[in-house]
């Protein structure tokens, strides 16, 4: 027995630095950091085979090594969900935007949800729409598969605390609910986050004074489907649709009950928010595109707004 399992670890580590192994990985789950390891050791592994067939130049080689470093970055940007320093310990309700095209931003809190955020999933998927979520610690904790999912359909990640409070928190409750809702976040997904949105929008009970002094930025909304009051399907497309700005934060719900409507609501509102003209960004996305304008202000003077008025009838 001990040699045979000793046989199998022989194999599974020199599967280890032969990525054409077709040892699985599932009948040795104790044993998973080894392919882990594997996959490291393959993303680097390309230049060196490159070399030993010899004919690359240096400067091929160069961009090659540039490609995997940007190819990393972006795979770390779908996992670390920062904001910039002027918006850190700031609380936001929409950005304004100098650009005239119109971006806007989808957020879904209080999942993840069995059902109804794999609902949301396909339909932004289907019209190629990001979105950002406010996980809710205690909904992370009973639903993780689901979270899962929704990180890799490389959405936004947000914290909306652990146990959804609306009543005054004295600070170390506060720290605790959204301290190990971060923990959370990280142990199932990886994912790390600085965004933060307080339960109900109560800014006033503890918990977004304590995001703030940890350099969360506080994310309100501008558009509100107001989910809590039952409106009707067309109720709900016109709560999002009629109150679209640019540069806006609008506030739906894939969980924490029966989001039924808001399902059924997402595929029009999307449509009715393309055909005004509005691009689709996550909340992170949308802060750094009002951060790009803040460091790059316009070269040149806005034209002048006087315009000769010209007679009727003629172009
Ligand atoms: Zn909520």
């Amino acid at each position: 027995m001990a040699i045979a399992l000793g046989a199998t670890l022989a194999s599974l580590l020199a599967g280890s630095f032969f990525p054409s192994s077709h040892v699985s990985s599932h009948a040795f789950p104790f044993l998973s950091f080894l392919k882990r390891e594997t996959k490291v050791r393959d993303s680097y592994s390309p230049p060196v085979n490159a070399l030993q067939f010899g004919r690359v130049s240096i400067a091929r080689l160069d961009n090659f090594q540039q490609a995997i470093e940007q190819k990393q970055i972006q795979k770390e940007k779908r996992l670390i969900f920062d904001v910039p320093l002027s918006f850190q310990g700031t609380t936001i309700y929409d950005v304004e935007l100098g650009s005239e095209q119109k971006y806007i931003a989808l957020t879904f809190d209080d999942g993840p949800w069995p059902n109804y955020t794999e609902q949301v999933l396909d339909i932004l998927k289907q019209n190629q729409v990001p979105g950002t979520f406010f996980w809710i610690g205690k909904h992370l904790k009973a639903f993780p598969e689901v979270a899962k999912k929704v990180v890799a359909d490389g959405h936004a990640i947000a914290n909306h605390t652990w146990s959804h409070h609306y009543h005054p928190v004295p600070r170390e409750v506060a720290a605790r609910e959204i301290e190990d809702t971060a923990s959370l976040i990280y142990e199932i997904t990886g994912v790390q986050t600085r965004i933060f949105r307080p339960p109900g929008g109560v800014l006033t009970n503890g918990l977004a004074s304590y995001a703030r002094s940890q350099n969360y930025l506080v994310a309100m909304w501008s558009s509100d489907a107001r989910e809590a009051s039952l409106p009707s399907l067309e109720q709900l497309i016109n709560n999002v649709v009629n109150t679209a700005r640019s540069g806006g934060i609008v506030l739906m719900h894939d969980g924490g009950g029966d989001r039924s409507v808001t399902v059924r609501a997402l595929p029009t509102i999307i449509a009715a928010l393309k055909q005004r003209q509005y691009q689709f960004l996550t909340l992170p996305e949308l802060l750094e595109l009002k951060e790009r304008e803040l460091q790059q202000p316009p070269e040149t003077e806005p034209p002048a707004e006087v315009q000769t008025p010209k007679p009727d009838g003629i172009e």
